[in-house]
């Protein structure tokens, strides 16, 4: 039942005052009747009112409340109902009943539908938010879909650049390169290399905004030591709040907060990091270090591959006894030489060398101790090389020496102290030490000769002079 309100009230009285006032104008007016002949059409039109009141407080009140507000109304309005025809009388009562009851009915009915449409029209209102979340859900997903398949898109451009590239420095720099294009801006990509020999990490290269500092720790910090020992990938949120690491000075330092590091690994083996880092603590999603992870693993691939290519070809290109350039390719290197200094306008020192008495040795010592003295002899010309500077193993006990943008004075002058260095160069055999003498011819180009095969004709001419007079000397055109 509707709960009952204060102002539920005011309905019964004033029908009790419309009563009373009826009742006066009939009781003390008498004067009313003999003006207004037809009393019953005032009661009619009141009794009508009345209904409609009552109407209303059976809405209000409800049913329990409607019968008493009407029985109130009756009791009221008996003494002006009494004064009428009893015929009017019951038919108008009744009539005020069924109209209060019938009105409160429809009342209820139209009540029951206009709930039942707001109840539809949340229901809709629901269904739309419903419907608008839904959308909304997809179209993050499908932007998510689009930034995954732009990033695969970025991953493929990167293995489709790796293969083509047998050259790690090219490795690096395409991996660095590209792996800051898929990382948004403001990120700083590291890639350090392991050393094969003293196996230390050294930075190859960076990739970074403007706005980032230049990374100063150029054999790695104590996250990369981490990765290294670890051999897995490494995500840091916050490097102050990471309980992993307890932050050196020279971390601190650093403008980095956020940071992933993936080792690359190939076989056990670690080649190098792949670090990306971030100024902002609210930096890198797991899926961005499983990205990274995947560009790790094609570069780590990548560079394995360019160093075993590096290896075969200078394997092809190396005598296995001495390790220094084969005649073919030393030829080759002759040849762009050749071309690069009369391009440019360059010289360069050619230097043949033949040790002395090199068959009495062997004769006498055994060619295991003959080698012995080749690989000495590579020793001291591979100490005395520049940056630059190629030496081949000409034929069995020749060696020829190319000496980039020397002059006649320097190039005699090196010339003499290998001479010299080798000749102090002792092996020993069964214990006692033996040395050898070479004699040396040099030429230099374009001063001497300006044809690839006059400069070694050359050279070889000023060797042959060397022997003729009397070996272990030095002799140039
Ligand atoms: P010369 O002073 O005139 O040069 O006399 P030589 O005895 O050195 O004469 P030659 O240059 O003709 O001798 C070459 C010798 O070098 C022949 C061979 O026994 C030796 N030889 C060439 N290649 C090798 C090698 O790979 N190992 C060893 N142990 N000896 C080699
Ligand atoms: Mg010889
Ligand atoms: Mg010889």
């Amino acid at each position: 039942m509707t709960p009952f309100k204060k102002r539920n009230l005011l309905i019964p009285i004033s029908v009790a005052l419309f009563a009373v006032i009826l009742y006066s104008l009939n009781k003390f007016v008498p004067s009313l009747k003999s003006h207004i002949q037809h009393l019953e059409i005032i009661a009619i039109s009141l009794m009508i009112l009345m209904s409609l009141v009552v109407m209303l407080l059976w809405i209000s009140l409800g049913v329990f409340g409607g019968l008493a507000s009407f029985l109130i109304a009756m009791i009221f309005l008996y003494r002006p109902l009494t004064d009428m025809n009893p015929y009017y009388y019951s038919v108008l009562i009744a009539a005020f009943f069924l109209s209060s009851f019938i009105g409160y009915h429809i009342f209820r009915k139209i009540n029951v539908s206009s709930q039942k449409y707001t109840v539809t029209m949340e229901k809709i209102v629901e269904d739309t938010n419903l419907i608008r979340n839904h959308l909304k859900n997809r179209r993050a997903e499908v932007a998510a879909v689009d930034v995954k398949v732009d990033s695969l898109l970025k991953l493929k451009n990167i293995a489709d650049q790796l293969s083509l590239s047998l050259s790690s420095e090219k490795i690096v720099k395409i991996v660095t390169e590209q792996t800051f294009d898929i990382f948004a801006e403001n990120r700083r990509v590291l890639l350090f290399t392991v050393n094969e020999r003293t196996k230390e990490l050294i930075l190859s290269s960076t990739s970074k905004s403007d706005k980032r500092q230049t990374f100063t720790t150029k054999n790695g910090g104590i996250f990369e030591r981490w990765t290294l020992k670890n051999m897995k990938s490494l995500l840091i949120k916050d490097i102050k709040q990471d309980y992993r690491f307890s932050i050196a000075n020279e971390e601190l330092s650093d403008d980095a907060v956020s940071v992933m590091i993936k080792p690359l690994i190939v076989e056990g083996n670690v080649l190098g990091l792949l670090r990306v880092d971030s100024p902002d603590d609210t930096s890198f999603a797991q899926h961005e270090l499983r990205i990274l992870d995947i560009i790790g693993e094609i570069a780590a691939v990548a560079l394995e591959n360019a160093s075993l290519y590096h290896k075969t070809e200078e394997l092809a290109i190396r005598d296995s006894l001495t390790g220094l350039y084969v005649h073919r390719y030393f030829m080759e290197r002759l040849e762009e030489e050749v071309k690069r200094a009369l391009h440019s306008g360059g010289t360069f020192a050619m230097i043949m060398m033949d040790i002395d008495n090199f068959k009495e040795f062997n004769d006498q010592h055994g060619h295991i101790a003959g080698d012995m003295v080749l690989k000495n002899i590579s020793r001291v010309l591979k100490s005395k090389v520049s940056a630059g500077d190629i030496i081949g193993r000409y034929g069995g006990e020749e060696f020829a020496f190319m000496v980039l943008g020397s002059g006649k004075k320097e190039t005699l002058r090196l010339a003499e102290e290998i001479r010299e260095d080798i000749s102090n160069a002792t092996v020993t055999i069964r214990r006692i030490k033996y040395a050898v003498t070479v004699s040396v011819g040099v030429a230099i180009f374009p001063e001497d000769a300006k044809h690839r095969e006059d400069i070694v004709w050359e050279a070889d001419k000023c060797l042959y002079e060397a022997k003729a007079k009397g070996k272990n000397m030095v002799c140039s055109k």
